[in-house]
This record gives structure tokens, sequence and C-alpha cells, in this order.
């Protein structure tokens, strides 16, 4: 049995620190008050969060198992407005669509991820044996943030000033992804490793998106969170796979901080050592891969990533444990000599990490 890291899962929300504190900064009053409120209830979630329990051992990538079809397992709940949780069922598997549009888009979205993972990784839910995804939407009120508590998904409503949403593509398939990451043996949740989970999350959530549009490594955005930020906000996205570190620019959200080489690395104790910046470098080398090996970027640069969170089996795993990985996956699926293989290294060369 290999040791898991219950002690220090914290919650893992789609809005990072960074912005939490440039808002407390730089925003009026009445977002100064909000980001207070956020960061102290970020606390409360992460203590929940310890509560739930993360999987005893880890067999290696689930299987599906014979003769049994897999089928996606959805409830959405409506939290009207109030932070306990889940809130009241509104809509369950099967169930026609309801009139709040938001509690729809979440039940789709939702599904969207959970074909991704089962047709591409036949992967049965996050938990590969078919998991009950619950969702709460509306919750707390003027909610700034969306995250994954360990055992189910919260979506607040934003402030319409600064965020309009947090029901996006990208932040279902990101936060989804952080369970997928829970069940595969896990990534602690601090320096390298943390950057890790959190790209995998990235990477996964924009891969959500594109399966969804099936849109080509070209013709995809590589943003994450297009369309939450408000109308007032100078920005695109909250990260940007493409170009880390121009997703935003914004007089109170601040600039986007994240780096996309090694040499921009950002040594800080803040944010669990760096993880939802220094996880620009990974990200980026995804990019890179799906650019070079053009066409559906789920296909190989997806597999060598997936391929390589159900093998590393290593919670600390620094990007350079990680990027060896991918190597040693592409060459068992595609060859010595091929060009996945050629192609993963140049990728990690170019944001610079030492193979
Ligand atoms: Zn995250």
């Amino acid at each position: 049995m290999k040791p898991h890291y219950g002690c220090c899962h914290p919650i893992q929300c789609i809005l990072p620190p960074h912005v939490v504190d440039a808002i407390k900064m730089r925003g009026d009053a009445d977002q100064r008050k909000m980001a207070e409120a956020l960061a102290k209830q970020a606390t409360e979630i992460r203590e929940e969060r310890e509560e739930a329990t993360p999987p005893d051992s880890f067999m290696g990538a689930p299987v599906l198992a014979m003769g049994v079809a897999p089928a996606v397992s959805r409830e959405v709940y409506d939290g009207g407005r109030r932070a306990s949780l889940p809130g009241t069922l509104v809509r369950s598997e099967g169930e026609d669509p309801v009139d709040d549009p938001v509690v729809n888009q979440v039940y789709d979205l939702t599904g969207d991820v959970y074909n991704l993972y089962l047709d591409v990784y036949r992967r049965n839910s996050l938990d590969g044996q078919g998991l009950l995804i619950v969702s709460t939407v509306h919750h707390r009120r003027r909610y700034n943030n969306a995250f994954w508590n360990g055992s189910q998904m919260a979506y607040g409503d934003g402030d319409g000033t600064l965020f309009q949403t947090f029901v996006e593509a990208s932040v279902v398939g990101h936060e989804l992804s952080h369970g997928v990451v829970q069940y595969s043996g896990g990534l602690a949740y601090k320096d390298q490793a943390g950057a890790l989970n959190e790209s995998f999350a990235d990477v996964f959530g924009s891969l959500s998106k594109q399966y969804a549009l099936r849109q080509t490594a070209a013709e995809a955005d590589w943003l994450i969170g297009q369309g939450i930020l408000g109308p007032d906000v100078h920005g695109l996205a909250l990260r940007s796979m493409k170009a880390p570190g121009t997703a935003y620019e914004d007089t109170v959200l601040g600039k986007d901080p994240q780096p996309y080489h090694m040499d921009f690395y950002l040594n800080t104790s803040s944010d669990n050592g760096g993880v939802h910046i220094n996880s620009g470098i990974p990200n980026h080398a995804f990019y890179l891969l799906s650019q070079y090996l053009g066409g559906y970027a789920w296909e190989k640069a997806g597999q060598i990533w997936y391929d390589t969170m159900q093998v590393i089996n290593n919670p600390l795993a620094t990007f350079n444990n990680w990027a060896d990985k991918t190597v040693e996956v592409a060459r068992e699926r595609f060859g010595a000599r091929s060009m996945e293989v050629a192609f993963t290294r140049r990728a990690w060369k170019l944001v610079g990490v030492d193979l």
C-alpha cells in the first residue's frame, strides 16, 4: 500500500490565491471585503476537504468491467445562494432539462468531461468505477469561485463585476480532473508536484472543451476560464496555455503571473509553492507538443499525459520526473524512434525542463 497525503489535501479552487490577493490590494471597498471572505472560506472548505477520504491504495489505471455498459451518473443541486452543501436536488441523471439554464449547463458540461474520459481514455468517471458526479450551482451569494472539495463540485454565480459566471467548459473540466488526479494515485498539492496537479487539471479542462467542440489543436483557444471574467475586467481568461502570462492585465486583478519557461520559474512560499503560477511551464509544454503533433490534442498528447498520470505513482513528482515519464510512455505507445517521442522531448526542452 502506498502512502497517501490526506493530511495536506487542500481545497482546489479555480480562483488562485494570487488573484484573491490582488483584489484584496487593488479592489474597491466591497471587492476587498469579498476577497477577505473568499480567503476565509477557502480555509473552511480546506478543513472539509481534509475530512474527505482519498483512496487508500492505487492499483494502476482502472479498466472497464467486461459486460457492464459504463454510463454517466450526475446529480445537480441548487445551493440557493447559501453556504451549505449540497443543497436541493434539481436534476438527476436522465431527467429532462429544468427552467434554470445554469443547472442544465452544468449537467451538460459534466457530461462532456465524462465523455472525454470514457470515449478516449476508457475511464468510467473520475474514479474509473462510475462515480456519481455531484454538482451544486448558485453556491453562496455573488460567490467568486468554483471548487472540487474532494467529493463534489460547487459553483458560484460571480459578483457580476469581476466575474460573471464560473460555469464554463474548461472550469468544469479543470475541477473534475482534480478528482481524476485524486483517484489516480494523486499528486501532492505543493511545489512542483502541486504545479503538475494544477497543470493536469488545466490540460484536461481544455481538452474537455476541445473534445466537446471537436476542435483541432490549431483551432482551440487554449484558455482556462474563457468568458468568466466580468465586463469591466481587462483580460481573456484566468490562464493561457498557449501564452502563459498573457491571460489578463487589469487594474484590480493585476497581471497574469504565469511563466512559460524554467528561466522564469517562481520560487515562492505562497500559493503552496506557486502551484497556480509555475503550472504555466508544463501547460506550455503540453501546448507545444499538441501543436507539433497537429490534429486533435486529446488523441496523442492527451494520451501521453493521461498514461503518465496512471503510471507515475509518485505523489511528489518533480517536473523532471514527469517529463521523463512522458517520454517513457510515448516510447511504449508509439515506439522509440517515433515522432511522438522526438516531439515530446522537444516540447520539454523548449520550456527549459532537462531530460
Ligand atoms: Zn485547480
